[in-house]
């Protein structure tokens, strides 16, 4: 066993179901005969009523101003009533807010204190103090705030809806994982951890089912209190922090994955970098990692009981990653899994995308915005498309998946000419030439070209009668479908090879074009700073029968970076 340092906090705590009932004994215990009873307006009805007659002419004062955060003007305010009813003890039911006031009011008046929590939160096991004044939250620890008993009654948590006891369980859960890595950790809190973890872990999906589940509340509460001890007696990071923020955000369902994830995680990876933000959005929840991360770092330079090591900033990236997975896994599942009356390709595709997508916009963890201008961007491509124009084909293109499809579906080999994509501007059957005429319906301004080339297959042996399809745009950059100007048709052409495999035309010199950025396609283009030129070329379509038809662009040496060759091959 190494050696350690563990100092008990004090305190007695009654356990069981109906232990309300007690609370004038342990008032009597404590030397007490006069309360002064707080609680808040969700309980003043009813368990509130009940202490009150529990404690009969003892209670000498009520307050039901309990509020989250523990104002220190609410403080102030319900410092004064308790002044002037002159109470020897302090008795608090209800969750952390209430909790909070006790302490708040101890600290001020050295009073004795009961607390009878109502929630997981564990507040009543530790000497921290939390407390808002003018929009800024301070923390205090001071054993003066810690109440001398504590009363767990089961029965006052059956009402607990079960949503608030999953979020209050994650929480008590998180700090006692936190308890067994914390750098003052030890055997004693470590076996309240355990105890802790696991209490909870076994109740807290029982409770999602029934709420009203007297076991599973039973061990929750249990489970609370264990963990709130670890919480008073060992130093709190990251893993308090993301548990506390990622729990309360995620749905019922996904507690025992969130469990295991942060488990895992949080044992190696302590305390974050500050700028890194990481966000979580869950059924219209949206909560900010990076918001509670910052003044925990800050905390450790000067705190000694300040976690083992840093994270790194690619460990909290990694984190969020991890993270950004598990959100709501089985959405995914099933989407998917209402595909089953697909065709078998359909499906498989199908699937893949969802996948793929789901996966996206997890690890981007895409905002509401974000995702609002992908919708609009994808509206206004649409609407660009018509007859003449093509923005999907453009969007793919800049996107690299034109190329990426043509790469699987066109393998190249030894004397295969390669292919490359098809473009947005073929626009079907083109008017057939014979073989030296002129694809031009207008003068242009350019060089005269001519452009001759042999069509074969794999080994060289020519094939006659190859389609042999061209398109290039005019000098002014303009293929005849982007330019009311150029007569239809203009520089497009379908020729047939001869005998010996020949093609030949007559054009111009094809020149370097942008692509049209007046669209969607050609503005994202501009927003990432890439240039829409694309080099001078001439396209080719050739097929024939029997083989594979062959898109690809003829570069011009000098013009361009590369295919300098003339000839084209369509591949076997
Ligand atoms: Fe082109």
């Amino acid at each position: 066993m190494d050696a350690f340092e563990y100092t008990p906090l004090q305190g007695r705590v009654v356990f069981g179901y109906g232990t309300l009932a007690r609370v004038a004994h342990e008032l009597r215990l404590l030397g007490c005969s006069c309360a002064f009873v707080l609680s808040d307006a969700h309980h003043a009805n009813t368990a509130t009523r009940k202490l009150l007659d529990v404690l009969g002419d003892c209670a000498v004062g009520v307050s039901t101003d309990a509020a989250m955060h523990t104002p220190v003007d609410v403080t102030e305010r319900v410092l004064g009533r308790l002044s002037a009813a002159s109470p020897d003890c302090l008795v608090s039911l209800g969750g952390g807010s209430t909790t909070g006031l006790s302490k708040a009011l101890a600290l001020r008046t050295g009073l004795p204190q009961i607390a009878i929590p109502t929630t997981y939160a564990g507040s009543e096991s530790t000497p921290i103090l939390g407390q808002a004044e003018q929009g800024r939250k301070t923390t205090l620890r001071s054993n003066k705030v810690l109440p001398r008993t504590i009363v767990y009654d089961v029965d006052l948590t059956l009402g607990m809806p079960a949503h608030l006891s999953v979020v209050s369980g994650m929480n008590a859960m998180a700090h006692a994982v936190e308890a067994l890595y914390a750098k003052d950790g030890n055997p004693v809190t470590s076996l309240f951890a355990e105890q802790g973890i696991a209490a909870l872990a076994r109740a807290l999906p029982l409770i999602v089912g029934d709420t009203q589940h007297r076991d599973a509340r039973s061990d929750a509460l249990f489970g609370a209190w264990a963990c709130g001890n670890c919480l008073g007696t060992v130093g709190m990071a990251l893993h308090h922090k993301l548990c506390h923020t990622l729990g309360g955000s995620f749905g019922l369902r996904r507690t025992r994955s969130v469990r295991s994830r942060f488990g895992a995680w949080c044992a190696d990876f302590v305390e974050g970098d500050r700028n890194v933000r990481i966000r979580s959005r869950q059924g219209g929840r949206d909560c900010d990692v990076g918001a509670v991360l910052e003044p925990s770092s800050r905390r450790q330079g000067s705190d000694p009981r300040a976690p083992r090591r840093r994270i790194s900033r690619s460990q909290t990236i990694a984190l969020k990653k991890q993270a950004m997975h598990d959100v709501f896994p089985e959405l995914t599942e099933d989407v998917i899994g209402r595909m089953k009356g697909a065709e078998p390709r359909l499906r498989e595709v199908m699937t893949l995308l969802i996948r793929h997508l789901h996966a996206f916009v997890r690890e981007a963890a895409l905002t509401q915005d974000e995702w609002r201008v992908a919708i609009d961007f994808l509206t206004r491509t649409g609407h660009m498309c018509s007859e003449s124009r093509q923005e999907f084909i453009l969007l793919s293109d800049i996107l690299g998946v034109s190329t990426l499809v043509d790469a699987i579906n066109n393998e190249g080999g030894e004397g295969i000419t390669d292919s490359t994509v098809l473009g947005p501007f073929y626009t079907g059957p083109q008017r057939e030439l014979v073989n030296g005429d002129s694809i031009l319906l207008r003068e242009e301004d350019g060089e005269p070209l001519v452009l001759r080339g042999r069509v074969a297959n794999e080994h060289g042996i020519p094939i006659a009668g190859a389609k042999v399809e061209v398109w290039q745009t005019a000098t002014n950059q303009l293929y005849d479908v982007q330019d009311a100007e150029q007569p239809h048709g203009h520089l497009r052409a379908t020729f047939r090879t001869d005998a010996d495999g020949h093609y030949e035309f007559k054009t111009v010199m094809p020149v370097s074009y942008p692509i049209p950025s007046d669209g969607p396609a050609g503005q994202l283009l501009g927003k990432l700073g890439r240039h829409p030129f694309r080099p001078a070329h001439v396209h080719f379509m050739v097929s024939a029968p029997g083989y594979r038809m062959l898109v690809t662009h003829l570069f011009l040496a000098g013009l361009a970076t590369s295919h300098p060759r003339g000839e084209a091959h369509a591949a076997a």
